[in-house]
């Protein structure tokens, strides 16, 4: 087994419901009743294609534990110090009680690698909770519902943001368990997004997200793609309404736009201004499958704009530029020139993103901004065939073949795609911590020329081969 994970949190947060998901089996008991007296176990639990071991620590809160806060606290202490990663788990529904900051408290304290899951953000009214979580301090809340089964993939994807690659792929030496995974990989399922869709699907409305400083543009933007004056605008950062989103069509197409005015909350809310922001960004981002980051061309790539580009892509989702405000370029050449350059150096992890000269104002470049944003859906919900992938990989190995790591080469087996939005694959090789980042860099941009797939984040794992 790779790493041992705790799930942490106070009494009645989805702890055991949580931890009952991840092994599989009703093992834990789940009780409405807080309280209730459990044994601790530990168990070979399954992320997709993550395997490790989970403590189960419900058991730490039993009646007689939980009237001596000392104890329940030094049981906690115990369990993260058996584990390489806790899950921070918090309601997201009943929103932060003191226990919570109690339990953060010691959890941060510990500087283990924490994932914070907020858990029944299915829930109504989770959504206050979700942004209250950050108060906590231990990093961006991932919403999951434990009961109903959600949030997983990006639970999958915090945990290895956490541990990185390496440790959360690591060594494993249950052969069983590497055998299984390897099958699934190797028929093509999704192991890792069961909602990606094996072929584009154009019929559900397509999600998009509009992010970006105040003032960017945003808002004219919206109105102009939706064609009614529906949003407010103005002059001053600051004038705002809360997050909304817009059906609308076109070209035959759905579209669900969502835009991201929170953003702007900013001059009203002095305090927590960043949190805020930030929040209010994510929750656009997550709710989005492509992000139209708006950037002032007068002013573009100030240090916040790359924040979201670089936040766009951690969270897996596909950013397109819309350069606004080019009605007031005297030199278009000679910027346009200048802000591809920047683009490619900046946003390297997205290499050949769209980028697109528009004016929210007079209308110009929407056409050509939609077409993008739709060509990057394609491409980011693109699947590639084992058989295409394999060939590939003979081609690579016959011509710039990994490294050798202490005197010993690297062996690549195969490769296959484990998922889409974004495209996810898994490479197979003898070591993967030793492959050096490089290498799988390099396999990753080749993979991204061979099945031209630009500007979306391209996921590579190394899992062992034997
Ligand atoms: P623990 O005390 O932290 O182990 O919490 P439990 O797993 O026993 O869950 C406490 C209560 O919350 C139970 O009634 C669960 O059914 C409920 N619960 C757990 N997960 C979710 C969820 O994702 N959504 C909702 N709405 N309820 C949940
Ligand atoms: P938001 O804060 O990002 O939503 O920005 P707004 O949509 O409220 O626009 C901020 C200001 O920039 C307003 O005064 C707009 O009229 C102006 N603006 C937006 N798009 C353009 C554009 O394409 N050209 C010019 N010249 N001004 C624009």
């Amino acid at each position: 087994m790779g790493f041992k994970v705790a799930i942490i949190g106070r009494p009645n947060v989805g702890k055991s419901t949580l931890f009952n998901r991840l092994v599989g089996k009703k093992l834990a008991l789940v009780d409405d009743t807080p309280g209730v007296t459990r044994d601790r176990r530990v168990h070979a639990a399954k992320l997709y294609d993550l395997h490790f071991d989970v403590i189960d620590t419900a058991g730490f809160e039993d009646a007689a534990a939980s009237t001596l806060p000392g104890r329940m606290r030094q049981q906690t202490e115990i369990a993260i110090r058996e584990a390489d990663l806790i899950f921070f788990t918090v309601d997201a529904k009943s929103g932060l009680m003191p226990d919570d900051r109690t339990f953060a408290e010691v959890v941060r304290k510990s500087g283990k690698p924490v994932v914070l899951v907020a858990n029944k953000a299915e829930a109504r009214g989770a959504q206050g909770g979700m942004l209250e979580a950050w108060e906590l301090g231990l990093g961006e809340p991932i919403p999951v519902s434990a009961e109903h089964g959600q949030g997983m993939p990006d639970l999958r994807d915090a945990v290895i943001e956490a541990l990185g690659e390496e440790r959360a792929f690591g060594e494993n030496e249950d052969e069983d368990s590497d055998e299984i995974a390897a099958s699934e990989v190797l028929i093509g399922e999704d192991i890792a997004d069961p909602d990606a869709e094996a072929s584009y699907d154009d019929t559900k409305p397509l999600r998009i997200a509009v992010v970006g400083r105040p003032n960017a543009g945003k808002s004219t933007l919206i109105n102009a793609l939706i064609g009614e004056e529906r949003l407010l605008t103005g002059p001053e950062a600051g004038i705002t309404r809360d997050s909304i989103s817009v059906d609308w069509d076109w070209r035959g197409r759905r579209i669900k736009l969502f835009d991201t005015a929170g953003m702007r909350r900013k001059s009203r809310i002095h305090e927590k201004l960043e949190v805020l922001s930030v929040q209010d960004g994510l929750r656009a981002i997550r709710f989005a499958e492509i992000v139209i980051i708006v950037l002032d061309a007068t002013i573009p790539f100030e240090k916040q704009d790359l924040q979201i580009a670089d936040l766009i892509i951690r969270e897996g989702r596909a950013p397109v530029i819309a350069f606004n405000k080019w009605d007031l370029i005297d030199n278009p050449q000679e910027l346009l020139a200048e802000l591809r350059e920047k683009t490619e150096r900046l946003l390297p992890q997205v290499r050949g993103i769209q980028a697109v000269t528009v004016s929210a104002e007079t209308g110009r470049g929407l056409d050509k901004l939609m077409e993008s944003v739709i060509k990057t859906h394609k491409v980011w919900n693109s699947r590639v065939s084992t058989g295409k992938l394999n060939r590939w990989l003979e081609g690579i190995l016959a011509h710039h073949p990994p490294p050798a790591v202490a005197g010993r080469r690297l062996k690549i087996k195969y490769v296959t795609q484990a998922k889409t939005r974004p495209p996810g694959f898994v490479v197979s090789c003898s070591r993967p911590d030793a492959t050096p980042q490089s290498y799988v860099r390099y396999l990753t941009n080749s993979l991204r020329e061979a099945f031209d797939m630009p500007g979306v984040p391209i996921r590579m794992a190394l899992r062992t081969s034997d």
